[in-house]
């Protein structure tokens, strides 16, 4: 049984460690640097980046996030979490950093004002699923090496990729009662 971390500097933090746990995994949060070393594969949840970035970097986290990830641990991050996992972000707060790992440009709050929040019936990864979005991003644009796993209206936008061990969704599954998307990334860490 895989042991995957919950990113907990903010966010629906619980909410993702119940999810995975009925997706059969081991959950646990991660707070410090020695707790991330402890785990097999990560979640970044929703929340808001910004405040996860900065909580990062006074935390020591960043760094560590950003080496964990580029020797292939296998992560997930909805919403906010999304953000935290592009390499480019349009819209961000002044000077806000990612920890990068997706080659694609995600824009922050890019639904608008009107569909602040929506749900929404969508394929992700040839499944059906209910998927709630809140102040939601979309992916902008994508490098050759990203699997495009969800779409959504309005626009047909990216609202879920794959790269490698990497995955991210712009709504929130833990949120519903349907485990599926954490069920596809508990398998993808036992095919890694
Ligand atoms: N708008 C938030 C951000 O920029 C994300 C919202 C969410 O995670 N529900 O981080």
């Amino acid at each position: 049984m895989p042991t995957i971390g919950v990113l907990a500097l903010q966010g629906d933090v619980r909410e993702h460690v119940r999810m995975l746990q009925e997706a059969g995994a081991s959950a646990t949060a991660v707070r410090r640097p020695a707790e991330l070393d402890a785990v097999d594969g990560l979640v970044i949840p929703g929340g808001e980046s910004t405040t996860m970035w900065k909580l990062a970097e006074t935390f020591d986290m960043l760094q560590p996030l950003r080496m964990r990830i580029k020797e292939g641990m296998p992560a997930y991050g909805s919403c906010a979490g999304m953000i935290m996992l592009a390499d480019r972000i349009e819209d961000g707060a002044a000077g806000q950093q990612t920890i990068g790992g997706i080659d694609m440009v995600v824009r922050r709050n890019a639904f608008g004002r009107q569909i602040d929040s929506f749900e929404s019936d969508l394929d992700f990864a040839g499944d059906r699923v209910h998927a709630v979005f809140i102040r939601a991003p979309w992916v902008e644009s994508i490098g050759g090496d990203v699997e495009v796993l969800g779409r959504c209206e309005p626009g047909d936008r990216i609202v879920a990729v794959r790269q490698g061990p990497l995955l991210a969704t712009s709504f929130h599954p833990e949120l519903t009662g349907d485990t599926r998307v954490h069920r596809y990334f508990v398998d993808m860490l036992r095919e890694l």
